[in-house]
């Protein structure tokens, strides 16, 4: 089934405003990420003088870093200084981590952040099936669409503007920040219905993430569970869906794929039935 209606009763119709996460969302720049993490990590934790064997500390290691996925890549790096001096080792500060892992997750992506810019990859190749399409039906609808970004503010701009996707944001495009507490989806959420003024059903909110799905549940915004399946796109990623539903996703869909329905859904006043 391609829309999963999770929770039947909240109403649609009267969004203005969308926020969107980016990676895994829109964007499949970054697919794979996690098998860059995981056995970055791994390495620290194996050098540290009381570690288990491997197969435990990959497990931990996949633990934690799935639970943390959506936040900004700093708290993942938090919680493998904990994991370092749990097991008598002395951890490097948070950023030096993060940073090492850019670096090699950079060495995986730059090919396909070059190929779009130069045009030798197409677009839709390295995005969420009918994502422009999407972002042209929620502007035909009069909504302002926001992005807001676990990842660094460099990238997601860079990436975005490399996926042809700036003139659907413009300068709403929010990213973390090295000064990790000057930024979370939270404060974007929050900031947007301060600023216009919003009610929170007239706010939705679509991402692949439960942080997104989480905030924007709690301002009282509609929220749409992207669940993904980044690496071979259209089909539902199981392990995405359940935590979106966990996290209070109103509805739940692969990708955007099936835009007259999606539409119908959000808008239902708008179209002939
Ligand atoms: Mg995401």
């Amino acid at each position: 089934m391609f829309l999963e209606v999770v929770n039947p009763d909240r109403p649609t119709g009267g969004f203005k405003f969308a926020v969107f996460d980016f990676d895994g969302t829109l964007s499949l720049i970054r697919e794979g990420w996690l098998n860059v993490m995981i056995p970055y990590f791994v390495d620290e934790l194996a050098q540290t003088p009381k570690c288990e064997e491997l197969g435990e500390v990959e497990r931990v290691v996949r633990d934690f870093v799935e639970h943390l996925t959506g936040k900004q890549t700093i708290y993942q790096c938090f919680q493998l200084q904990e994991e370092i001096k749990r097991r008598g080792g002395a951890p490097k500060e948070a950023l030096d981590y993060k940073y090492e892992y850019l670096r090699r997750l950079d060495i995986r992506i730059k090919d396909r952040v070059e190929g779009l810019s130069a045009g030798t990859i197409q677009h839709s190749n390295l995005m969420v099936p009918g994502s422009v399409e999407l972002l042209q039906m929620l502007e035909r609808h009069g909504v302002t669409s926001f992005l807001a970004s676990g990842t660094d503010h460099p990238y997601v701009v860079a990436e975005a503007n490399a996926l042809g996707l700036k003139p659907y944001f413009g300068d709403r495009m929010y990213g973390a920040l090295d000064d990790y507490k000057s930024f979370s989806k939270q404060m974007i959420i929050n900031k947007i219905i301060e600023d216009n003024g919003l009610q929170g059903s007239e706010l939705l909110v679509i991402g692949d993430g439960y942080v997104e799905i989480e905030n924007g549940k709690g301002s009282g915004g509609y929220a749409i569970g992207v669940a993904s399946f980044e690496a071979d796109p259209g089909r539902v990623d199981e392990w995405k869906r359940e935590r979106l539903i966990r996290a209070g996703a109103d509805i739940i869909i692969p990708d955007y794929a099936e835009m007259d329905v999606l539409e119908n859904w959000l808008f239902p006043s708008s179209l002939p039935s």
